[in-house]
């Protein structure tokens, strides 16, 4: 080994704190080995029997193919390989040659010398493999959160910030069912935005959107917190009311309707309001797709009767 090579050796992680000249000799059937950009050390189906200490260059560590996402870098200094050394099997990831890189192939029976010799070389060792489960730890943490972001985007209107009707499939028919063995009451609510079309004509689409916000909000701020509300369509909104009986849905829903009427939408100079009519089913009817035929055809009837009111299916 040459003089460079001798020191990037002595200074790599795992002879950290040890008297290298020790242990220096054992070195001597270790090779040099050099990656070009792109080119693998490591590949999840191939079997490592080496330890890699970087010398210089840097390698990107991807959890499945090269194509997904980078999972860590690692830079002169460091080692790679230790856990498939360790355990005898596959390594977990893919190591990658992200720019020419160099390393020092120490073969497994050398590290076990190595390590019967030097405490500090075990203990090195130990903390290059603890530091690697605390990365991938973290790494596990961030994927669920995101996770967890993910599905929160997925069953919520980005513009109301209220359910969708993705969420509305599976949590109606939940709700249902438990009023179902409770023998409770429910009411099932349509609520859709008067002559919205004109609001958009009249003031723009932004606007427009503000109004579906603030109704949106008025909604939710009226319903108690186990109701469950969902944007149902354009400007069209659904709701579940358990142990809700007719006249206590109809109660909400005319004040509800109130609400929104005595509401001034105000923008950048520009003020009106809007009313909304509101169809009710109760519960006559069991499945949801029937439930939700019955409140639309109520709906329809209230726009037929000149909107702004609240009718009940019958
Ligand atoms: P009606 O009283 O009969 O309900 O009349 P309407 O104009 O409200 O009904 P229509 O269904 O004809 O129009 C609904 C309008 O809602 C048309 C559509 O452009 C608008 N709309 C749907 N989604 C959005 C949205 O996300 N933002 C805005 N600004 N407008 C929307
Ligand atoms: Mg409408
Ligand atoms: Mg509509």
């Amino acid at each position: 080994m040459n003089a460079t090579d001798r020191a990037l050796t002595e200074q790599n992680r795992l002879f950290q704190g040890m008297d290298f000249t020790s242990v220096e000799y054992m070195l001597e059937h270790c090779s040099v080995r050099s990656l070009d950009t792109g080119e693998s050390l490591l590949q999840p189906d191939v079997p490592n029997h080496h330890l890699y200490l970087i010398f210089e260059g840097k390698l990107s560590v991807h959890l499945a193919a090269q194509e997904s996402l980078e999972h860590a870098t690692l830079g002169a200094g460091e080692c790679v390989g230790e856990i498939s050394m360790v355990d005898g099997k596959l390594p977990s990831a893919l190591v990658v040659a992200a720019e020419p890189t160099r390393v020092l192939s120490i073969p497994r029976d050398t590290v076990w010398s190595l390590v019967d010799h030097s405490h500090e070389i075990a203990r090195n060792l130990l903390g290059i493999v603890t530091g690697r489960m605390r990365n991938d730890n973290r790494a596990l943490i961030t994927s669920q959160d995101k996770k967890k972001q993910f599905e929160h985007q997925a069953y919520v209107d980005a513009l109301t910030g209220v359910h969708n009707r993705h969420w509305m499939v599976d949590a109606f028919p939940r709700a249902l069912h438990r009023c179902e063995l409770n023998r409770s009451t429910f009411a099932i609510m349509i609520v859709d935005i008067d002559h919205f079309k004109r609001v958009n004509d009249t003031y723009g689409h932004l606007v427009g959107d503000i109004a579906l916000k603030t109704v949106a909000q008025c909604m939710a701020e009226s319903f108690r917190p186990h109701d469950l509300l969902v944007r149902y369509g354009g400007e069209e909104f659904a709701a579940l009311f358990s142990d809700t009986d007719l006249e206590q849905a109809k109660a909400i829903a005319e004040r509800l309707r109130n609400r929104v009427a005595d509401i001034v939408i105000q923008h950048e100079g520009i003020s009106f309001q809007v009313t909304v009519s509101i169809g009710i089913a109760t519960q006559q009817e069991k499945k949801l797709e029937g439930l939700i035929g019955e409140a639309d055809q109520a709906l329809y009837r209230a726009k037929e009767l000149g909107r702004n009111r609240v009718v009940i299916f019958s």
